[in-house]
């Protein structure tokens, strides 16, 4: 049985991809960290990167091989500098050749050292196949599957003897949401009060805050930085910046110089169900257009779905309680992290295995389910706004034109964002004892019909909008 930090699903990252950017960048450095410790590092005088799959297939519009370019030479996706990528990407490109790990200068034509191969390895959609030629002329391979949300594995499961051990350590073992229904009701506690025991037995209140805070300025940032930013997105589709254009049209006349000053005047703006819907659906668009962008964003659970989980909270501070502070984040991000890691460990948040329900439907659930804790929902009506929330993505196809993240997924934040607020509304007025389909049950469903999915609707571009638009038509 599997134990999920919070801050495993929560995380921050470069856009536009967790699956597909943020996951082969974690590969390289793991891969790194494990040539140095086998003491192969000083020895390797090249490297061949092999995609698979899902990988190859839409990896090109996913940035995936500027991800592997920048693993390689050991930028941090959390604190690389966004505007150094392009320069740093075009440098190897012209050098034909990088310096591994920031230590070894090494030879490296993109071109020829990505390697994108459309056959898919049988363990998992996403694979990657690194290989390290030494000065002694022998090469070593290790294979790497990226699994969604950032994570990597290998096919042994090496990690998953160590999460077993975190998981005993965990006060409240949580498996799925009966679990967690039972430990709030034995203890009389919310979701978020036994989701922050089982973090603090991984760290320190104060680095938990620390990380929170981290996250919801990252949140913010992005959320500002999309509202601000007019142009088109790179790709070649000629995707027009909403967020830009929807928010000039929104705010007023009061100034402001910095993210939260903005959030302080949103909250002085008119708000008919109108500006709400365009609200949510700007800070929504603003994340994913960031993201699509190549900019900064929290992965929550993934970066293409980026946008919902920050619009909501958002929508709760400006909208719902202009009292609204750090405790009311805080529990937000617990019970959204942890109603994520449920539908991980129960089916899957990667959309080359689940399609796009496992994106934009699990990050409505986990929004649906945290704002509804926010809103005074008992922990039965925060599980039944999750499952709701998930019930209404059931079968939601992946299918991005040109392999790029922005259509139809900018927009399908703004859905998910509005399908989670009503979702917690809807659970807010039911009696959860009435309720015929438990989270538990959405879950299992949403990984059945994964499993019954096409693989052309699955992160591939092979079906869909992906085929049914001509990239001459954009
Ligand atoms: S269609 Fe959905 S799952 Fe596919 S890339 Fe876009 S947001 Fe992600």
């Amino acid at each position: 049985m599997e134990s999920i930090s919070i801050f495993n699903m929560l995380k921050i990252g470069v856009g536009p991809s967790s699956s597909h950017t943020l996951g082969p960048w974690r590969a390289v450095e793991r891969w790194i960290r494990e040539l140095k410790g086998s003491g192969m590092f000083q020895d390797v005088v090249g490297v061949k990167l092999n995609l698979y799959g899902s990988l190859s297939l839409t990896g090109k519009g996913h940035a995936t091989d500027i991800a592997l370019m920048l693993g390689l030479i050991g930028a941090d996706p959390e604190y690389f500098p966004i505007d150094d990528i392009q320069k740093t990407v075009s440098g190897i490109r012209d050098t034909k050749s990088l310096l591994f790990n920031g230590e070894v200068l090494l030879p490296f034509d993109p071109d020829s050292d990505i390697i994108f191969n459309r056959k898919f390895l049988p363990f998992h959609a996403n694979g990657m196949v690194f290989e390290a030629l030494l000065s002694s002329g022998r090469t070593v391979k290790e294979t790497y599957y990226s699994i969604g949300g950032g994570f990597v594995i290998k096919k042994e499961r090496v990690n998953s003897k160590r999460n077993l051990k975190v998981f005993h350590s965990f006060p409240y073992p949580i498996e799925n949401g009966a679990d967690l229904l039972g430990y709030c009701q034995q203890q009389g506690r919310s979701i978020s009060e036994v989701v922050l025991e089982n973090e603090r037995s991984l760290r320190d209140d104060a680095e938990i805050d620390q990380q929170l805070h981290r996250l919801w300025d990252t949140m913010l940032e992005s959320m500002y930085l999309g509202c601000h930013t007019e142009g088109t997105l790179p790709g070649g589709l000629n995707v027009h910046r909403r967020a830009y254009d929807m928010h000039s049209q929104l705010t007023g006349e009061i100034p402001y110089a910095n993210p939260m000053e903005w959030l302080g005047t949103i909250r002085k703006t008119e708000v008919k169900f109108r500006q709400i819907l365009k609200w949510v659906s700007c800070f929504a668009l603003g994340v994913n257009e960031v993201n699509a962008s190549l900019g900064r964003v929290v992965t929550s659970p993934t970066n293409g779905s980026a946008g919902v989980v920050p619009a909501v909270l958002m929508y709760y501070m400006v909208i719902e309680n202009h009292e609204a502070n750090f405790e009311h984040i805080k529990k937000f991000l617990l019970v959204a992290g942890e109603i994520g890691s449920i539908f991980k460990k129960g089916a899957t948040i990667s959309a080359a295995m689940g399609g796009c329900q496992a994106e934009i439907g699990v990050s409505s659930a986990m929004a649906a389910g945290a704002l509804t804790e926010l809103l005074g929902g008992t922990p039965q009506q925060v599980l039944m706004a999750a499952e709701i929330a998930m019930e209404h993505h059931l079968g939601l196809t992946c299918d991005p034109i040109g392999g790029l993240v922005q259509i139809p997924c900018i927009e399908r934040n703004s859905m998910g964002a509005i399908k989670a607020i009503n979702a917690a509304e809807l659970a807010l007025d039911t009696n959860p004892d009435n309720a015929k389909i438990s989270l538990d049950k959405v879950v299992n469903t949403m990984w059945e019909t994964a499993k019954d999915m096409s693989s052309k609707y699955k992160e591939t571009s092979e079906g869909g909008l992906a085929v049914g638009v001509y990239l001459s038509d954009c």
